[in-house]
């Protein structure tokens, strides 16, 4: 049902957007046939990327797509963990890294207003330096785009405490597949008017409109941050005081983080570097933040007394900028860490509420050992999501892609026994798509391609992601 760029239609589009905004070498196509996701099914060439350099560009771009029934694939940077930005059926990549301009940081409402090709770090930067929070903080928060993070509703280290990247959009600027821009929420702190377009763009994947502009919430920088590195001897007891933190303590930590050993011992050799009791089955990180220094003091020492009680073997408080930033990037570098040493891999996302990560965990531990397949676990585990990662020592082959299907299935079934479902943050993609009637009904999957149709009846804009 889609046409190809035909020399002619390529004439077009480059009419239309100017030389420097395409390119057709084959060498640059290649690097936008795929994102992070390991393995060959999941690369596919475009016929062509845009870089696009404005809201109107886009918009004459659709227009011309949806007119001659191009397919086009929205990019960010391409960190994705679900094929999201891979061009399945081809066309034409959407590149949005040329638009990343912070607009406006105003600080009478407590907004930054930013084009989706800037990179979430820059907006946290930018934030503080005006004594001011953006609380998104994915792993891959020095390489994302906002835009992306929006369109996957990305998670990461904060989410614990101030919810994911959709909960901290007030207002978005979109272009549709047909080439209406449109424009939803504002600096609004509430907003009834209508359906919450806002809501359900943020996670679509780029399957319904390109984000081409957003104003995010702020809020002020708090004054202190501590965060306490905890090993444990067993994953059971760290896992099992995650839960206890919350309830025990009444704090909400801003991050609690989880490491196995083998996520840990992937991270040091990474880096050339060691965190202390390296030997140990499982690491917390647990954040603390607040305004009070007393207070956040007061925090950390119940927690402490608390880890002590549940079996912790040690509490380090690292309380200054060198040491927060030793046991962060270890956290943040486990994905790479994985990437650099295995030729092959299958990072998971599935988040169950936080008082079943327990049986989670035992799941996978005997899934790994019944099924004789080496495992890496690491996660958000004060939001319930664990980056169950299945690894290769070898390159990708028939029996390795049919094992981690296979160990994919039984994973989903626990994880849905449980109550939890398949992605916390990465997304559906392609990767976790033929999974979905899994965990959707018939009728949820109906009213997804519903929605799709009601924004993009010729299929154009992302096809063949998500059902
Ligand atoms: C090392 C590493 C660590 C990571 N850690 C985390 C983590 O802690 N938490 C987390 O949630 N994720 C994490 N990720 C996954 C990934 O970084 C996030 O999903 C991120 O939000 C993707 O942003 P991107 O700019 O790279 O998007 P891309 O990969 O380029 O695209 C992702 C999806 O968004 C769509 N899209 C991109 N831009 C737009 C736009 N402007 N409008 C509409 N659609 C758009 C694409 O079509 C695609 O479907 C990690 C990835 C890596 C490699």
């Amino acid at each position: 049902m889609f046409n190809r760029l035909t020399t002619q239609l390529l004439k077009e589009l480059t009419d239309i957007v100017g030389s420097h905004c395409i390119n057709t070498d084959e060498e640059r196509l290649e690097v936008y046939s795929h994102d992070e996701v390991k393995g060959e099914k999941y690369k596919h060439m475009p016929e062509a990327v845009v870089f696009a350099e404005s809201t109107k560009q886009i918009s004459k771009v659709m227009a011309f797509a949806n007119q001659h029934l191009i397919p086009v694939t929205p990019r960010g940077a391409g960190t994705g963990l679900s094929g999201g930005a891979v061009p399945i059926k081809g066309g034409i990549v959407l590149s949005l890294e040329r638009m990343n301009r912070i607009v406006e940081l105003d600080e009478e409402t407590l907004t930054i207003t930013v084009e989706p090709g800037v990179i979430t770090d820059e907006i946290q930067k930018m934030a503080a330096a005006s004594g001011l929070l953006y609380a998104g903080d994915p792993c891959s928060s020095d390489a994302s785009f906002i835009g992306g993070n929006l369109a996957e509703n990305a998670g990461g280290n904060k989410v614990v405490k101030y919810g994911p990247t959709g909960d901290h959009v007030m207002g978005i600027e979109v272009v549709l597949p047909d080439g209406t821009v449109d424009f939803f929420g504002g600096k609004l702190v509430k907003n009834v008017t209508g359906y919450d377009f806002i809501n359900l763009m943020v996670g679509s994947e780029g399957t319904l409109g390109i984000i081409t502009k957003i104003i995010l919430k702020l809020i002020p920088l708090p004054e202190f941050t501590v965060d306490l590195l905890v090993p444990f001897k067993t994953v059971e007891e760290a896992i099992a005081f995650v839960p206890k933190i919350m309830i025990e303590a009444h704090t909400i930590p801003a991050s609690l983080e989880f490491m196995d050993n083998a996520s840990l011992r992937l991270a040091e050799r990474f880096l050339n570097n060691e965190l202390p009791y390296s030997d140990s089955a499982a690491h917390l990180i647990i954040g603390i933040e607040g305004n009070g220094r007393e207070q956040v003091a007061d925090e950390y020492e119940k927690i402490g007394q608390m880890c002590f009680k549940y079996g912790a073997q040690e509490v380090f408080v690292a309380d200054n900028r060198n040491t927060r930033e030793k046991i962060w990037k270890a956290r943040k570098s486990i994905a790479e860490a994985i990437s650099a040493f295995y030729p092959d891999f299958c990072m998971e996302d599935v988040v169950v509420p936080i008082n079943k990560i327990p049986q989670l965990m035992s799941f996978v531990n005997e899934l790994s050992q019944r099924e004789h397949i080496e495992t890496v676990n690491f996660g958000h585990a004060g939001d319930g999501n664990m980056h169950v990662t299945f690894l290769s020592a070898e390159k990708t082959d028939k029996i390795w892609n049919d094992k981690v299907e296979a160990n994919l299935k039984q994973l989903y079934k626990r994880v849905l026994e449980l109550g939890g479902t398949l992605s916390g943050e990465h997304g559906i993609g392609i990767k976790r798509m033929p999974y979905l009637p899994m965990a959707l009904s018939q009728s949820q999957i109906s009213l997804i391609k519903r929605v799709k149709r009601a924004f993009d009846p010729n299929d154009i804009l992302n096809p063949g992601k998500i059902c």
